[in-house]
């Protein structure tokens, strides 16, 4: 049989499948898991079940036919101890042929990679993170060596089974007779066990599993025995919807295991949210704050995964309940006033899913705020995954900006603490008017900036900004608390009217003795440079340092100038060359063009620039010239 694509129609033959590539190498992981916890597989499979019938009920709304003959909405488990089977079976919304084949088996879905990369970092501890990326079906094969999959479709006349051994790829084949009328509608998933997994047939084994994991799924999950050719039914779980419980009735397991099929993630969340608020709105909220980061947080689509519900029926969970910058905050909040009917698309407009979307912001908002106040430790591991997906607020929610301010917390040069802005506030210097602020590609780059000399010898805190998104809050924020931001790296910094810490030698008595040759050197290297600089000048951040670079003053700052050019491909606006007159190398520089050396004052002055460049990250503007320039002084030295 060919192997063949998933567009083939002809759904009467049997055809046989390759499996992605990324697929097969995923299954091949489950098949040789060693991962101890295997029952997850039960936990996985059942949550696609309660989805395929969330999803039904939500079409079914508009298409009540689809459920009318079938209305209750459940899953069976059926044990078969003489065949070593154990089926999973759903009455949810199905699949068509063309579905079990892309969802099944051809496609790699966008967390195949990402699970791939995570699976390789951990080992054979995979598995337990599988939900996580969208690849939870796959898990059954630690426990299976054959799985079949019989599906049809609500409303459709077809049954369709997918098979597989997890190795060799898949079969697709219209189902016999007597197994397609067994199957009114929705999935059965039948797992051919291994025989190191035939402890999953025990009813006990099995009720024990469902609730540990699934006790809070909605919909019944039954198991079902025959009894003298009757059909028994014995549910195993609650299967009402946890958030409706109240609180004082679900305990910390109950949250954490709603957490982990809500939200995907396997972490203990750092805030979980739960209230109903009851005014000119009714809905209930069960939100969770993660500490792991989920593997899309990332992606340009920035989807949150926020689950909308109306009257305990599932709608979306594409409805921006919350704004992009906390995406990866998960849960559900469930609406006793929306309209049921109102279609995914309407759900934008809605007024009242406007008006919960404003509230539950600012109810996450400030619960992350009291955690910052509270228990600094948790915030912190809080702050410093999502801090920078926080800030994307920064700019964009300026309503909350303020909130979002008293949220944040800083690097600074104040030491190793995050600080926040009040903190920083209540430690500024007298005179100081600005909060000052130095932004590069990371941390260590940053801190080993000259420009920070000048503050650090008045003691003034620098905020030490390295998040890509930094770059732009910071040139659209008025300020915190009536101070402005003030970047260092741009324009001509007055710092005079603040006092340095120690008087030194070499700093501003010095500068000013330098005056009158000053004057003259800056005026000689604004000439050489005239295509490589918008200008020269001396400066007041440097101490310790020759020279820096900084921005013209307008326009942006030298990390964003340098952010901006990197996206254009072009060069932006020539910077600015500060030079710290009282610097050793700069008196001779200053000495050389007096002397009138030509080429040893144009090489020094090449090589002061070329260091400036350097310790912004960047390579000297023309590295071989700049190799031959100092190799030039060295062996002048050692002679
Ligand atoms: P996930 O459920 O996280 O998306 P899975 O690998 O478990 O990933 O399932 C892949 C896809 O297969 C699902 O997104 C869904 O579209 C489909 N699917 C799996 N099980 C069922 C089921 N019982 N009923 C309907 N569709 C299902």
């Amino acid at each position: 049989m060919a192997k063949q694509d998933s567009t083939e129609k002809d759904s009467n033959s049997e055809t046989e499948f390759g499996f992605q590539a990324e697929v097969a190498r995923l299954l091949h992981l489950m098949v040789h898991s060693v991962y101890s916890e295997k029952e997850i597989f039960l936990r996985e499979l059942v949550s696609n079940g309660a989805d395929a019938c969330d999803k039904l009920r939500y079409e079914a709304i508009t298409k009540p036919e689809l459920i009318v003959d079938d209305p209750d909405l459940r899953l069976t488990i059926v044990a078969d101890e003489e065949n070593k089977t154990l089926s999973i079976a759903d009455n949810g919304i199905g699949m068509s042929r063309a579905e079990l084949i892309d969802n099944l088996g051809i496609i790699a879905r966008s967390g195949t990679k990402a699970f791939l990369a995570a699976a390789e970092k951990k080992g054979g501890d995979a598995p337990s993170v599988i939900g996580q990326f969208g690849v939870g079906f796959y898990s059954a094969f630690m426990v299976a060596d054959r799985i079949e999959v019989l599906s049809r479709k609500a409303g459709s006349k077809s049954v369709q089974i997918w098979s597989s051994d997890g190795i060799n790829g898949f079969n697709v084949t219209k189902a016999p007779k007597a197994q397609a009328d067994a199957l009114t509608r929705g999935t059965l998933v039948r797992l051919h066990l291994k025989d190191d997994a035939l402890a999953y047939l025990k009813e006990q084994e099995l009720e024990r599993i469902i609730r540990a994991y699934s006790d809070h799924i909605p919909f019944h999950i039954d198991f079902l025995t025959l009894k003298d050719d009757k059909e028994e039914r014995r549910q195993l779980n609650s299967a009402s919807a946890l958030w409706t419980r109240p609180k004082s009735k679900i305990t910390e397991d109950q949250y954490k295991e709603f957490y982990h099929h809500a939200g995907g993630l396997y972490d203990t969340p750092a805030i979980t949210i739960h209230y109903k608020a009851e005014g000119r709105h009714e809905y209930t909220v069960l939100l969770f704050v993660p500490t792991m980061p989920p593997f899309d947080l990332y992606d340009p689509a920035r989807a949150g995964r926020v689950r909308l519900y109306v009257r305990r029926v599932f709608i979306t969970d594409d409805a921006d309940i919350l704004p992009a910058y906390l995406r990866f905050v998960r849960g559900v909040v469930d609406s006793e006033d929306v309209p049921l009917n109102v279609s995914r698309e309407m759900l934008q407009n809605n007024p009242i899913v406007g008006s919960i979307r404003n509230a539950v912001t600012n109810r996450v908002l400030g619960d992350i705020k009291s955690l910052s106040e509270k228990d600094t430790e948790k915030f912190e591991i809080l702050w410093t995954t999502f801090g920078a997906v926080l800030k994307e607020g920064l700019y964009e929610d300026m309503e909350r900006r303020d909130t979002l301010f008293q949220i944040a917390r800083f690097h600074t040069t104040n030491g190793e603490d995050l600080r926040s802005l009040k903190d920083y506030v209540a430690g500024m210097k007298q005179n100081q008017t600005a909060i000052y602020y130095l932004a590069g590609e990371s941390k260590e780059q940053v801190q080993a900036s000259p420009q920070l000399e000048g503050f650090a010898a008045r003691g003034v805190e620098v905020l030490l900004l390295s998040d890509p998104v930094d770059n732009f809050w910071v040139t659209t924020a008025l300020g915190f608390d009536g101070k402005p931001f003030q970047s260092i790296t741009q324009g001509d910094i007055d710092l005079s009217a603040i006092d340095p810490l120690e008087k030194k030698k070499g700093t501003k008595a010095d500068a000013e003795k330098a005056a009158p040759d000053t004057a003259k050197l800056v005026g000689r290297l604004k000439t050489l440079f005239a295509d490589n600089l918008s200008d020269v000048r001396a400066s007041a951040r440097l101490v310790e340092s020759p020279a820096c670079l900084v921005a013209p003053e307008g326009g942006p700052d030298r990390g964003l100038g340098k952010f901006l050019d990197k996206q254009s491909g072009k060069g932006g606006v020539l910077p600015v060359l500060e030079i710290n007159p009282s610097h050793a190398l700069v008196k001779a520089l200053s000495q050389a063009g007096a002397g009138k050396k030509g080429k040893a004052f144009d090489d020094l002055a090449w090589l002061l620039l070329d260091q400036a460049r350097i310790l912004e990250g960047a390579a000297p503007t023309d590295p071989a010239k700049f190799a031959e320039r100092l190799n030039r002084f060295v062996l002048d030295g050692l002679k």
